[in-house]
């Protein structure tokens, strides 16, 4: 069985806490791997390899940082097959969208490479006689990453490209149920030349979180998570003095309006909602149709999502893999399952799908639940699987109602060919991210990505602008080189004039 170790210094280190934990082919249902998890002594090591790092790295050239980061884009491009395949053995989603994830995470550390002029500064002359002021960004020492299993390429990429480019050095955790992509983005950095002890990744649970989250060194941690966890890191961390961001769960909705193309819509509901499974933070879970569109609408995307093909995600002709463990399986059918007693209408129920020759594979097929009350726990939680809520309602502002009621507030979007209709939801509804006729409005890598309300805990979204001012703090430098005439005490407030 192969071993998952840990990457601290530059180099693999093997468990020493003797304690590993199941790695799961999700398609077959068989363990493939086992993973070290560490001790709170194994983190300290790596972040204590980071803070020595952190001595000449922090102070490195720009010339140099982005140097190393050119050569290892150039090496992630070469590597885009291997890595996808990683992503599908462990997390079982399709090959062409784990190719899709390695491109997303590609595009930070092409951001990353550019961080020359992110890191500009800004200058003001003769702000008074003879006086200047400049106000730069210093990076802020080591700093924590912590990733879900949804994306175990891509969310790493949102973190530590970007912060290694502003001069910190980094300790990424990532998830236990897929860690192979993280470790083989790291040995790639090294390839890349990287120096040691700048990146790091720490294997395990919550006994590696919770001692990243108190350590002195770590300066601020980066979390992408489900919303208890996410609130658990912002409450701990902040309570330890370090900056936090912590990305949390969704329930994302699609609003659709009478006078939308309603094929076009379908076909956006299908990809969103069922893509990977339903296991993205940016799925449509929830489609609220508004006035007569509900009835044309669901009968398009029933007809769409009975073609889809499940399988193996290293099966080309597989448009939609397993669910990553049989537990989390068992949780999203038992929504529908508990769908029609609960008031919802249950359009196509997916629970039943067996994959001949892998059997214990943790399949669940698509589920479409209509007409589902607010109440249902398919509407009230985050399912995180292959299952779509439709909800009906009479006008654009009930639906606009509905969706600002929600807890969450990542992303969402609107259906419609009317641009006023859609400028008056840009700027009413309660979100992060919005999309117009675009179903997953995730923001491309030079603007920033965040939710709102329970979708995220701290002030800064990831990656793109706020990206960069997350992982660097502010100074600002007041300087006067001084003329002869400016001699003389005077105890006044400074005054610039
Ligand atoms: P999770 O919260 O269970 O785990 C995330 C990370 O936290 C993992 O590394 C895990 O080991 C660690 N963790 C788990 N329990 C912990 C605990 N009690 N204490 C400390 N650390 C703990 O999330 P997941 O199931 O891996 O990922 C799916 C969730 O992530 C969904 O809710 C999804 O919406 C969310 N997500 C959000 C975004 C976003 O950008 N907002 C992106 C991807 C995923």
């Amino acid at each position: 069985m192969k071993t998952v170790n840990h990457w601290i210094d530059g180099k693999s280190v093997e468990g020493g806490s003797g304690t590993y934990g199941p790695v799961t082919d999700p398609a077959t249902g068989a363990v493939t791997t086992r993973v070290a998890f560490a001790s709170a002594e194994e983190v300290d090591a790596a972040v204590a390899a980071a803070k020595a790092a952190y001595a000449t790295w922090g102070g490195s050239s720009l010339a140099a940082r982005t140097s190393v980061l050119f050569r290892y884009r150039a090496l992630l491009d070469a590597h885009r097959d291997e890595l996808a395949a990683l992503i599908t053995a462990e997390h079982g989603k399709v090959h062409s969208d784990a190719l899709g994830e390695v491109a997303r995470g590609l595009e930070i550390v092409e951001l990353a490479c550019g961080i020359t002029t992110q890191l500009k500064g800004e200058l003001s002359t003769e702000v008074a006689s003879r006086v200047d002021v400049a106000s730069i960004r210093q990076p802020l020492g080591v700093v924590a990453g912590i990733t879900p299993f949804n994306f175990p390429a891509m969310v790493p990429m949102w973190m530590f490209p970007l912060a290694i480019a502003c001069g910190n050095t980094f300790v990424l955790k990532p998830s236990e149920k897929d860690p192979s992509p993280a470790i083989r983005l790291a040995e790639l950095a090294a390839e890349a030349g990287l120096p040691d002890g700048v990146l790091n990744v720490v294997n395990g649970d919550r006994t590696a979180v919770d001692r990243l989250l108190e350590h002195p060194d770590v300066a601020a941690v980066s979390f992408v998570g489900s919303t208890p966890i996410a609130r658990h890191i912002h409450t701990t961390a902040s309570a330890h003095g370090k900056r936090v961001q912590a990305l949390g769960g969704a329930k994302n909705h699609m609003l659709v309006l009478p006078d939308a193309d309603l094929d076009a819509a379908a076909d956006a509901a299908v990809s969103a909602a069922y893509g990977s499974a339903g296991e993205r933070c940016m799925a449509i879970s929830a489609v609220v149709a508004v006035g007569d569109s509900g009835d044309e609408l669901v009968a398009k995307i029933r007809e769409r999502a009975e073609k889809i093909k499940i399988g193996p995600g290293d099966d080309p002709a597989s448009e939609m893999g397993p669910l990553i463990t049989k537990a989390h399986r068992d949780k999203v059918a038992s929504y529908v399952h508990d769908a029609a007693a609960q008031g919802a209408q249950v359009v196509l129920d997916g629970t039943g799908l067996t994959v001949a020759g892998y059997e214990d594979g943790h399949w669940i097929g698509l589920s479409l639940l209509d007409k589902v009350p607010t109440t249902a726990d398919a509407y009230r939680d985050e399912i995180f699987g292959p299952v779509l809520c439709v909800l009906r309602v009479a006008t654009y502002e009930e639906g606009v109602a509905l969706i600002n009621a929600s807890p969450w507030g990542n992303g969402t979007a609107v259906f419609t060919r009317d641009g006023g209709a859609a400028r008056r939801f840009q700027l009413e509804v309660e979100a992060g991210m919005v999309g117009v006729n675009v179903p997953i409005p995730v923001p491309v890598g030079y603007h920033s990505f965040g939710g709102w309300k329970h979708s995220l805990f701290g002030d800064h979204h990831i990656y793109g602008n706020d990206g960069v001012r997350f992982y660097t703090r502010g100074k600002v430098v007041t300087t006067r080189w001084p003329d002869p005439a400016d001699g003389g005490v005077d105890l006044g407030f400074p005054s610039h004039r």
